[in-house]
């Protein structure tokens, strides 16, 4: 017998799945990057269950890869391909424990789906202000694994932000829990923190507390053609005087990224008459019902046009017109996938670099590539692009994306590097960008991570070969 075999053999078999035909689900990521291998998945339903499989497979030395919605773009979900390690799904985890409307907060189980808790604030007349692509799959316990960022950090941050408490099963099996709902709590370090961001590396995160905020009761959402990248950041600033900070999106998206997708899907609707290079979806919102949003975007709208900065552009009439324009946006990467794919690069810089970054990064892919065509969009209002290149008519995709890979991308990220910008913005290091962080991380950042890691997880079993170099 393995010593997988022993562990599973001292597990309930009702949470172990060997079957090889599900299994097959839980071992290749979202993007078919990386197909690993396990004999098993385990399901518990409890956190008892959930220290029970962790302190049954230290016991038996074998590692264990957790695993949420599955989601990932950095391959740091599915297991190593020679069998040795056992997926554990959150997917059973999936209870609110607890609303708390005068709070503004709420407690659940790590499992559960994004976009359920959505629903779930929405009955109490909240709202979770995280919000991404993958949220009908994603899980919470995903997300402030990967310290989540999405369409409406400009507002409310990444996951980081809205997690007041959390409980998590260590490498040993112990449950280390801060489950508690305070907006003020300086007793001792605040631990939970190394669990956001760390990819499963340290522990499997079971619950947290999160922040909720009040329904928005005005939503304003505008698609604006704008005269050049150059003006990103003006419009920026020029939204959040006309709103009073209100904005919660601000989305830039290249003409080239939309024609991607027009170009394949031709039952959707260009967002405005004329063609412009370049465009920004722009939203708003306040829980006052007193504020006219409506009446700051419109004169917004006004002034950018005459000042130039805008060239064209609608507020949406309706929540059928406002889906439109999201629609759009969110569909980019399928876009993409119908194109042959894409080399994506998760690039941050500061807003008051980004254009310059679009620019000399455009530069580089047409000195080196000159027919691949860019797909540049992303949520500029912090600062994140995503530069990605698509192959050009006729090359073979996988080809040209390793090549490109090989020698275009490099000198992306180090541009980025030179513009004190980040290579991974928001989706991690997992597997695919352990390099990238042995290449630009500090070293004094990463000898730091390494102890951590010994600290938490002497035995290296949670997750192994993923975020540390
Ligand atoms: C269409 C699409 C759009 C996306 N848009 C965005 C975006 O806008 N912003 C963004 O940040 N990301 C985005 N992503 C990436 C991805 O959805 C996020 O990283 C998401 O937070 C991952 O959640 P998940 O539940 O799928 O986690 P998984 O992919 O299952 O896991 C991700 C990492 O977290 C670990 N993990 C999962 N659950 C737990 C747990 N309970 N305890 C400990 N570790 C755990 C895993 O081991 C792994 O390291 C997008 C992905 C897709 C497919």
């Amino acid at each position: 017998m393995t010593s997988v075999e022993k562990a599973l053999f001292d597990l309930p078999a009702d949470i172990v799945v060997k079957d090889q035909d599900i299994v097959s689900k839980y071992t290749t990521d979202f993007r078919h990057l990386y197909a690993g291998r396990t004999v098993a998945v385990l399901r518990p339903r409890s956190v008892a269950e959930v220290q029970l499989v962790v302190r049954t497979l230290a016991a038996h030395g074998v590692p264990v890869v957790p695993q949420g919605g599955n989601t990932s773009y950095c391959t740091a979900a599915t297991p190593n391909r020679d069998g040795s390690e056992v997926v554990v799904s959150l997917e059973r985890l999936n209870k609110v424990r607890e609303v708390d409307a005068e709070n503004l907060s709420m407690t659940v189980d790590a499992g559960c789906v994004l976009s359920d808790l959505h629903d779930i604030a929405s009955e109490n007349d909240l709202m979770l202000p995280l919000s991404l692509g993958s949220q009908q799959s994603c899980q919470i316990g995903g997300n402030l694994s990967t310290n989540a960022g999405g369409i409406a950090v400009v507002k409310y941050g990444m996951a980081r932000e809205l997690v007041l408490g959390l409980e998590a099963v260590l490498p040993d099996g112990s449950l280390f829990s801060d489950l508690n709902p305070l907006r003020k709590n300086n007793a001792g370090y605040d631990v939970k923190q190394l669990f956001i961001g760390g990819e499963g590396t340290l522990g499997i995160i079971t619950g947290t507390s999160l922040k909720l905020v009040r329904k928005p009761r005005a939503l304003v959402t505008a698609f604006l053609a704008i005269s050049d990248i150059s003006v990103l950041s003006t419009l920026l600033d020029r939204a959040q005087r006309f709103t009073g900070d209100a904005v919660t999106s601000f989305e830039y998206v290249s003409n080239s990224s939309l024609d991607l997708l027009l170009g394949k899907r031709p039952n959707l609707r260009r967002p405005l008459e004329e063609p412009s290079d370049h465009y920004v979806l722009l939203e708003a919102a306040t829980s006052s019902h007193l504020l006219d949003l409506q009446g700051a975007a419109e004169a917004l709208l006004e002034e950018a046009m005459s000042d130039g900065l805008v060239t064209d552009g609608t507020v949406a009439a309706n929540e059928e017109h406002r889906r439109h324009f999201w629609h759009l946006r969110e569909n980019i990467p399928e876009g993409e996938v119908l194109n042959g794919g894409s080399v994506k690069h998760d690039v941050s810089v500061r807003t008051s670099r980004l254009a310059a970054f679009i620019t000399e990064a455009s530069e580089i892919v047409k000195s080196r590539s000159n027919k691949a065509i860019l797909s540049v969009y992303g949520h500029v209002g912090d600062g994140n692009v995503h530069f990605n290149v698509v192959p050009p008519h006729g090359a073979q995709p996988a080809e040209f994306k390793e090549n490109f890979e090989q020698s275009v991308s490099p000198l992306i990220y180090s541009l980025a590097a030179r513009m004190g910008g980040s290579f991974s913005a928001e989706y991690g290091i997992g597997r695919s960008k352990l390099e990238l962080l042995a290449e630009f991380g500090d070293p004094g950042k990463i000898a730091l991570m390494r102890k951590l890691k010994t600290a938490l997880d002497p035995k290296g079993s949670m997750n192994p070969g993923k975020v540390i170099p």
